[in-house]
């Protein structure tokens, strides 16, 4: 399970704690005087340890709690995943090179996959954790592709695009892209939490 944020060394000012279970997943709420605009979550031993700013009002508080456990409960959900089995039955159906390996990544931030067709290998971008099958499978399919055309030529998009639903796989991840910008759309919320 990979953690999310960073800071956390130093705080030992003025927390107080909160906890409850809801949806099976535990949930910690560590309020910090330390922390001024940032919230942050880590799972420790299948508990969600959620860090808020003191000052955040319930509203707040809930509305972090609640995001911070789709996240999880997102990934989780994509841990189950079988990417080189899902990869080996795509480069089949579309006749497409087999990659050596296939794996998701926590550091990729601008792109959905990368791939390096010399190494054949794939990475998947862990913001795609709990997105449909058909959506991973289009970024995989898309990857693939790129095993055989390096560049976003007319032949890329011939191959990529016999994927049947890639074009409503490419209208899902940009507004998967924009709703990232604004996660907290219309809140006068926090910064967005940052992840490595
Ligand atoms: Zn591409």
């Amino acid at each position: 399970m990979t953690a999310v944020a960073s800071d956390t060394s130093a705080e030992t000012h003025a927390e107080v704690a909160s906890g409850e279970v809801a949806n099976g997943n535990e949930v910690r709420v560590v309020r910090s005087t330390k922390r001024r605009k940032t919230a942050e979550a880590h799972l420790r031993d299948g508990v969600l340890e959620v860090r808020i700013p003191a000052r955040f009002t319930k509203a707040q508080e809930r509305e972090m709690v609640a995001y911070f456990r789709q996240r999880f409960e997102r990934r989780q959900s994509t841990d189950q995943l079988d990417l080189p089995e899902r990869a080996a039955r795509l480069a089949r159906t579309y006749d497409l090179p087999h990659p050596a390996s296939i794996r998701w990544v926590s550091n990729q931030a601008q792109r959905w996959g990368s791939c390096t067709p010399t190494r054949g290998s794939i990475r998947l971008s862990d913001r795609m954790a709990g997105f449909p099958d058909w959506v991973v499978d289009y970024v995989i399919v898309h990857e693939l592709a790129h095993f055989v055309e390096l560049g976003h030529t007319t032949r890329f998009w011939e191959l990529v695009n016999r994927y049947a639903l890639a074009e409503r796989a490419r209208g899902f991840l940009i507004a998967k892209a924009w709703e990232e910008r604004e996660p907290f759309a219309g809140q006068p919320l926090p910064s967005e939490p940052r992840e490595r």
